[in-house]
């Protein structure tokens, strides 16, 4: 069938290129927990499949930047603390798809810049600091307007990069992730909740969705979740925060260490080394059914992973 030539067609094929998506593999990954409880121990690699725009970032922002492309917007504005994955991978995606980009960061500025910082600034991500009172605000129509009226025109990517578009990414992945593994449970991490509304939505009804939330007294996820999808085929489990967002302690940290000595496999603290630590808790806690496929998905976040970090 020919190709029908036109300017979205075009469009497409050219933004298509330009955001490169990686393949990314499912290992299975090897304990004696998960032998004892006679499950499989699956994960999705979701953390290879882009250098900058990693993991679950990759398919929240696909239909966001389709769709500031498709309004003619030059300027992609969004939101962040400083150590933002979602700042860093948003701006990469303008740097290659040839938006401006505009970050409002939480906070005051430090220099030198944190890693994540200098990569979007690098990429020439235009940064704007607003205290703590200011950025609690970011969701208000009159704040929006006052940064309107600063910046001019610019498409909204809200914190974290959570609206409708990109649970329709994720939704997206998650029918993929049918088509590559058979599996019962999927265990990811979860922030703002955009990723696991795109699951909950995306996959059906058979399958468990099981969220370890990062933050604590993340109860208004619920609320968030359901604004998305009408699906009840998840669940959260609050109890692997370890004190909060990016707080950590030995324990986590002597996880992390030997999760990559056994598997070979990097987590990063902030996200998925706290998944994959309530995923073994859980095991040994026999949540899983015996005989069940748990497969689990490594988000990314490993940009965050510098040896300069001195923050958790
Ligand atoms: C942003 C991020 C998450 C959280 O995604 P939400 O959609 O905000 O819940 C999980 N893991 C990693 C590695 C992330 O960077």
């Amino acid at each position: 069938m020919e190709p029908e030539i036109n300017v979205f067609n075009f469009f497409k094929v050219w933004f298509l290129k330009a955001l490169v998506y990686k393949q990314t593999p499912v290992v299975e990954l090897q304990d004696s927990l998960s032998d004892m409880a006679g499950i499989r121990l699956l994960m999705k690699c979701e953390y290879l499949n882009h250098r900058f725009i990693s993991g679950n970032k990759w398919w929240k922002l696909k239909y966001n930047l389709e769709e500031a492309s498709r309004l003619g917007c030059k300027k992609l504005l969004t939101f962040g603390g400083a150590y933002s994955n979602h700042i860093y991978a948003t701006a990469a995606a303008a740097h290659e798809l040839e938006f401006e980009s505009i970050g409002i960061i939480r906070g005051e500025e430090n220099l030198p810049l944190n890693p994540t910082l200098a990569f979007a600034r690098a990429k020439g991500m235009d940064l704007h600091y607003i205290s703590r009172e200011e950025y609690r605000r970011k969701t208000e129509p009159d704040f929006l307007k006052g940064l309107k009226e600063l910046f001019g025109d610019f498409y909204l990517i809200p914190e974290g990069g959570t609206n409708t578009l990109a649970v329709r990414g994720v939704a997206e992945f998650a029918n993929l992730l049918l088509h590559e593994a058979a599996f019962d449970y999927l265990c990811l991490p979860v922030g703002t909740g955009g990723t696991i509304a795109g699951m909950i939505s995306g996959l059906d009804r058979g399958k468990k969705i099981v969220g370890f939330p990062v933050l604590k007294g993340a109860s208004f996820l619920e609320d968030e979740i359901r604004v998305y999808t009408e699906n009840e085929n998840g669940q959260l489990m609050y109890e692997y925060h370890f004190g909060g967002y990016a707080k950590s302690n030995e324990r986590l940290k002597a996880f992390i260490k030997e999760f990559e000595r056994s598997n070979n496999i990097p987590l990063d603290p902030i996200y998925t080394a706290k998944m994959m630590f309530g995923v073994f808790d859980l095991i040994k806690q026999g949540f899983f059914k015996r005989g069940s496929v748990v497969l689990v998905l490594h988000t990314g976040g490993l940009q965050g992973n510098h040896p300069t970090e001195t923050n958790l």
